[in-house]
């Protein structure tokens, strides 16, 4: 009995001695591509936790400053004021990910459309500015991916037809997530959280145990509908309460059906888990758009995906993988009376 506990003794002296005295969670928040960017990491260096965190920062704002629509030396912003009359060379990180926008656009059945702006632009929330009907009709022959024209080994991007813009907004944020997530991966860290706006990816667990991310209720911001234990995983939510105004009974949000250029609104909210958050982030408005049976129809077809859908009428639909297992046919048996 004694030789045990010397044993035990021993072992927790190891333990004690391999563990490092200052290993911490660090965490820093900041306003980076007009939204809330969290990096959450556990480190034995807070020095080199905290270097880490302004590395994943830093390439946020330079991700910023080469696709956002809103500044107007982007090369995104090239892009839209110059690609209708010729090819804009742009860096190959940028036309890959537009090049990969197209991707979701096909997987989506059109759901998915970066040259949704070509209407988009007309809506502004903050001010409740929307297009009307014939603005609408006037723009939408801009809308549609397949008259994006690649030069892949000049990297240069033409528009097919006058009228076009592009915006980035849908997939750009998990993107630079995904970005986030490989410089923490580089530097050796384990266990770390990145979220920009609604995408959000983890490596690793948080002592021992699944991070646990809530799903809110798109009534209110205060409440969680459900919440979804997550280890090594990429995880976005669109919601209609995200960028919003109302008028009249209707809700005009920041979810546009490429289809019709209006607001998109077969669900209140919709969260993708997949492994990287590029992934989670490309398909997270389909269901907005094609509807929660359709759009469960596309995820069940993939197997990295699952997804939660809240539907209008406040039901929550969940994708195969994250049913309740049936209750095997034996097991009942041996119930049975
Ligand atoms: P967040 O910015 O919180 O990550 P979402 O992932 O829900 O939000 O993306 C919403 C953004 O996607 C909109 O603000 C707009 O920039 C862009 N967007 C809107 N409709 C579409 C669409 N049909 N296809 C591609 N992108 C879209
Ligand atoms: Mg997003």
């Amino acid at each position: 009995m004694a030789m045990r506990y010397a044993a035990l003794f021993a072992l927790l002296c190891v333990c004690c001695l391999a563990l490092p005295a200052s290993a911490e969670w660090r965490e820093r928040t900041e306003a980076i591509m007009g939204t809330r960017v969290y990096v959450e990491l556990w480190t034995e260096d807070p020095k080199k936790g905290d270097e880490a965190i302004e590395a994943v920062m830093a390439d946020m704002r330079r991700i910023d400053a080469l696709m956002s629509h809103y500044k107007p030396e982007s090369q995104l912003s090239q892009i839209n004021a110059h690609a209708a009359q010729q090819p804009v060379q742009v860096d190959k990180e940028l036309f890959d990910l537009i090049k990969l926008s197209t991707h979701y656009s096909q997987v989506t059945e059109g759901a998915f459309d970066i040259t949704y702006a070509s209407v988009g632009y007309l809506y502004d929330y903050p001010h409740h500015v929307h297009p009307t009907e014939a603005q609408i009709q006037a723009a939408l022959p801009g809308v549609n991916w397949r008259n994006l024209i690649f030069d892949e080994p000049r990297h240069s991007i033409r528009f097919g037809r006058p009228g076009m813009r592009i915006d980035l907004g849908g997939i750009g944020k998990g993107y630079a997530v995904d970005r986030g997530i490989s410089i923490l991966q580089a530097r050796g860290f384990q266990h770390a959280l990145v979220t920009a706006g609604g995408d959000s990816r983890i490596i690793g667990d948080r002592m021992g145990r699944p991070w646990l991310v809530g799903i809110r209720d798109p009534n209110d911001a205060t409440k969680v509908v459900t919440r979804i234990p997550l280890v090594n995983s990429a995880m976005s939510t669109s919601g209609d309460y995200e960028r919003f105004f109302d008028e009249n009974g209707v809700r005009y949000h920041h979810i546009i059906d490429p289809h019709t250029g209006h607001s998109a609104s077969k669900v209140r909210s919709a969260t993708i888990l997949a492994p990287t958050a590029t992934q989670t982030d490309g398909m997270s408005k389909t269901a907005f758009v094609l509807g929660p049976e359709k759009a469960l129809e596309i995820i069940n077809r993939m197997p990295e995906y699952d997804a939660i859908f809240v539907t209008p009428d406040g039901r929550i639909l969940y994708s195969n993988g994250l049913r309740p297992p049936k209750p095997r046919e034996a097991a009942q048996a041996h119930l049975a009376p």
